[in-house]
């Protein structure tokens, strides 16, 4: 994969990230938007979102995607993004584009899907 491509990719990741970090924060403004807070003190801790607190905020659908997705961006450090952890193969741009945080090619994720082999990175 190119540099082109990882920039795109990146892209893709981080755009979701941010999607699933802002309904985070959306949530957190609601509850703190309560008669007689004022909240003056609002300052850093408003501005930082821990993991743990968006493990607590997010579906545990919306958790495995956060999780993939920081999985992917270390991939993209080590150089190992775009490659299929069972088979060691590509993964299809197209699988990438719809899945930017894909593990596996569609083949190994077929046979995952039917349990036919075990989850690597589960
Ligand atoms: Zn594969």
């Amino acid at each position: 994969m190119n540099k082109k491509q990882l920039k795109h990719y990146r892209g893709l990741l981080e755009t979701k990230r941010g999607e699933l970090v802002d309904r985070v924060r959306a949530a957190r403004n609601t509850e703190t938007q309560g008669p007689g807070e004022d909240a003056p003190d609002l300052g850093d801790r408003a501005l930082t979102t821990t993991t743990r607190e968006m493990s607590y905020r997010l579906s545990a659908e919306e958790r495995v995607i956060l999780k993939r997705i920081d999985k992917a961006l270390q991939r993209m450090e080590s150089g190992t993004y775009g490659t299929c952890l069972n088979c060691g193969g590509k993964i299809q741009t197209g699988r990438l584009e719809a899945v930017p945080w894909a593990r596996y090619c569609i083949e190994c994720q077929e046979l995952l899907d039917r349990g036919e082999i075990p989850d690597l990175d589960p």
